[in-house]
């Protein structure tokens, strides 16, 4: 069930995995930036995992949870990855305003919000090698699938898109963000964002079975 402990547990899980992951997507961000993207969602997380319990008290429903979280990442968050990541949680709960349980459907449609906001507030485009690259056909495919009865497993295909999209922004010419600088050097390295953006949507994952 897609309750509000099921969002918690989630965000702990994400945090956890941006600590473990923090060198590795730090390095990938050298390759074709400035080095700093492990870091940032490090900093960043470390806030939201220090005030989960205190945002859950305070949070009138799961919406507004996430809202408090992607505020918390905007306002500690310095790189490009602050505001969009901010903007995906705090869009997250548009549609389910005054729940506290979602159905899957309905966890679906969040996540097509958080989608939107990157887009909007980012202004990429597929094939910019951004995390738009891995987010976009991930949730393109959930909104064409009929997974009625097989959710989990649709939900394991979309993260599978997602790690396909991400692989994708490898032979891509870098068109947003501090890669554009590099132009044709930034073919061969995949983008740090389009990675932590399947790992952060896999935290989701992990949680459901
Ligand atoms: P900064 O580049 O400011 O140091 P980070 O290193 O934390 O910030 O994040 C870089 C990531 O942000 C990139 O790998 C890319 O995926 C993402 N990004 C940058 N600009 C955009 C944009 N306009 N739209 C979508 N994603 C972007
Ligand atoms: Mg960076
Ligand atoms: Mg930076």
């Amino acid at each position: 069930t897609f309750n509000r402990d099921f969002f918690k547990r989630s965000i702990t899980n994400m945090a956890e995995l941006i600590e473990k992951e923090r060198n590795y997507l730090t390095k990938l961000d050298s390759d074709i930036g400035d080095g700093d993207h492990g870091i940032n969602l490090s900093i960043g997380f470390r806030e939201v995992s220090n005030k989960l319990s205190e945002f859950d008290e305070s949070a009138a429903d799961i919406a507004s949870l996430m809202k408090k979280v992607g505020m918390a990442l905007l306002g500690k968050v310095g790189g490009a990855s602050g505001p969009l990541y901010g903007s995906f949680f705090m869009k997250m709960g548009a549609n389910v305003a005054g729940k506290d349980e979602v159905t899957f459907d309905e966890f679906v449609g969040m996540i097509e919000n958080g989608v939107d906001a990157v887009q909007s507030r980012g202004k990429a485009e597929v094939g910019d090698k951004t995390m738009l690259d891995a987010f976009k056909p991930g949730i393109d495919f959930l909104k064409e699938e009929d997974y009625t009865g097989k959710e989990i497993e649709a939900f394991g295909q979309f993260i599978e898109k997602m790690k396909e999209g991400a692989e994708s922004t490898v032979s891509l010419v870098a068109k947003k963000g501090r890669a554009l600088r590099l132009g044709e050097r930034s073919v061969g390295h995949k983008d740090p964002g389009s990675e932590s953006s399947w790992m952060l949507m896999n935290a989701f994952y992990e949680e459901m079975s």
